[in-house]
């Protein structure tokens, strides 16, 4: 079945990679991203070239009139909504505990967190059976990071992708008689950008030799996961916590 789906930060990444395998199958989707627009636009391009409909879609997940307002978008745009790919997240420099400001605290757990759970919120308010909706499919992105703990290197990450499987969890419960099913992909070293942003752009060569597979994952590999969670090829599949982290 042809979808509509909105992906949180759907213009870099894991989330881009998304959006132009989800354009393949003919699906329409929105491309939300928060600062860089001509990335977002690039993607937006790359899903139409594909064969699917896109829009670009501006707003801070962690600010409830901009998700409001994005989740309008998408459903004024194209009619209905399918889906919601919780992609949106965030990693600070690496450091100890000891030395993490209360201010990147809460810039990660506002974004990570807070993000996720507004998104699945507007979303459930809008696909739930009860409420006149007509179902549908959440995957949140969580990491193999929620399993591992990632001490002395961002525990706080770590901790934020703890809830999302805890949220994953809780939500497959509560929102699967309203038709919802509700995953998590739970990725492990993945070459996008959001390694430089921990301050290690290197990172995915470096520990590549780590992984049971020998080797760092694609956006497009995570993508197929999210993708299959989407899909009616799941239809069965709720409250699972996938790991697409190559054994890790
Ligand atoms: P990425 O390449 O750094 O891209 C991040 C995307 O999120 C961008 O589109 C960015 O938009 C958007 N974004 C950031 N803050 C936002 C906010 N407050 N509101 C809306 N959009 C926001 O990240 P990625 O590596 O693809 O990661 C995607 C997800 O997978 C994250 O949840 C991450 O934690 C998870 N993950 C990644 C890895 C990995 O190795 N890459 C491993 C495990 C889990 P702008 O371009 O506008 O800033």
């Amino acid at each position: 079945m042809v979808k509509t789906i909105l992906i949180t930060g759907g213009s870099r990444g894991i989330g881009r990679a998304t959006a132009i395998m989800a354009g393949q199958r003919g699906w329409s989707v929105g491309v939300n991203y928060v600062d860089n627009e001509q990335a977002a636009q690039d993607t937006v391009q790359a899903v139409q070239a594909a064969g699917g409909k896109a829009i670009a879609i501006k707003g801070d997940v962690a600010v409830e009139t901009d998700v409001i307002a994005m989740f309008d978008t998408v459903e004024q745009a194209f009619g209905r909504l399918d889906g919601l790919v919780n992609n949106a997240g965030i990693v600070a420099p690496t450091a100890d505990l000891t030395d993490m400001s209360i201010d990147r605290l809460r810039r990660l757990f506002d974004t990570n967190i807070l993000g996720s759970v507004l998104c699945a919120r507007e979303a459930a308010r809008r696909m739930s059976l009860r409420r006149g909706g007509k179902g549908g499919a959440i995957v949140n992105l969580s990491s193999v990071a929620a399993k591992l703990g990632s001490p002395n290197l961002f525990v706080d990450y770590a901790a934020s992708k703890g809830a999302i499987d805890t949220l994953t969890i809780g939500l497959s419960k509560e929102l699967g008689p309203e038709g919802i099913r509700v995953n998590a992909v739970r990725p492990g070293i993945i070459e996008t950008d959001i390694h430089a942003s921990a301050g290690e752009p290197d990172r995915a060569e470096r520990l590549a030799p780590t992984v049971p597979l020998r080797r760092a994952g694609t956006a497009e590999e995570v993508a197929g996961a999210i993708i299959w969670l989407l899909d009616d090829a799941s239809s069965y599949v709720s409250g699972a916590l996938l790991d697409v982290a190559g054994g890790r």
